[in-house]
């Protein structure tokens, strides 16, 4: 099992960790600041540096799989490949993530969640890149993209807090409406369900969006910066997909 240090602070850049094995999965650390691909976020990229100073390229980052194909609670660094050494069992390493891709992810991440505040429709689909992010909504009325872009740019000047937090399996039980996504499930496993919330525009107003998610959030809305809806696509009768951008910088 691997101790995720990004569940509790997305802003941490690096760690020491000690290496538990090296094999076909990739590399499994003790802990690790690596956030494995899931619930539609990438995994992350970076570098282990030994003790002598040499640093492996870390092109991915995945959870470990069991016999029957379900995910576990380790964690493997995938190495880039055509580097000429590895690492073993008990080699020291800082673990130290590629920060610019990353933020990128973060601020993305955050804003699918402010587009599910600004389409109150289901997810049934969900892609988060360094390059883009993707939303899929289960709907037949179209959207608008000027509109989304404009509602997004709202709640990034309003600068709200973005907390992360916990409900028990029970409370999640009793809530179903919580789960805003059909195809990520929530990152149930331990007893306790991560939660993100998105604080409210304004005093006794509730929070803009509220939802069980294990990715890695910007910690103000403010942070997100200029991200613009690229494209609206229909991707199905029952589909509208939204594709989200960083704009172009100058404009
Ligand atoms: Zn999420």
């Amino acid at each position: 099992m691997t101790q995720d240090l990004f569940r509790e602070d997305a802003y941490l850049k690096e760690c020491q960790a000690t290496v538990l094995s090296a094999g076909e999965q990739g590399i499994l650390l003790d802990r690790t600041v690596f956030y494995a691909l899931g619930g539609g976020q990438a995994g992350d990229s970076g570098v282990l540096v030994l003790s002598d100073g040499r640093a492996l390229a870390i092109a991915d980052t995945r959870k470990g799989k069991d016999a029957e194909g379900r995910a576990t609670a380790d964690i493997f660094h995938v190495p880039a490949p055509g580097q000429n050494f590895t690492v073993s069992f008990g080699d020291s390493v800082v673990a130290r993530i590629d920060w610019v891709r990353r933020h990128k992810l973060m601020r993305f991440h955050t804003t699918t969640h402010l587009l599910c505040h600004l389409v109150p429709q289901l997810v049934n689909g969900c892609s988060i890149t360094a390059e883009y992010a993707r939303l899929d909504f289960n709907m037949t009325d179209p959207l608008d993209k000027e509109q989304l872009t404009a509602g997004i740019a709202r709640l990034v000047a309003a600068g709200l807090p973005v907390a992360v937090g916990s409900i028990s399996d029970e409370e999640l039980d009793a809530n179903p409406a919580l789960v805003k996504s059909m195809s990520v499930q929530p990152p149930r496993g331990t007893g306790r369900v991560r939660t993100i919330t998105i604080g409210a525009a304004g005093a006794g107003d509730a929070p803009v969006d509220y939802q069980p998610c294990g990715g890695t959030h910007v910690a103000n809305t403010a942070e997100i910066g200029p991200v613009v809806v690229t494209k609206i696509e229909k991707k199905s009768a029952t589909t509208r997909r939204v594709v989200l951008g960083f704009a172009a910088a100058g404009t």
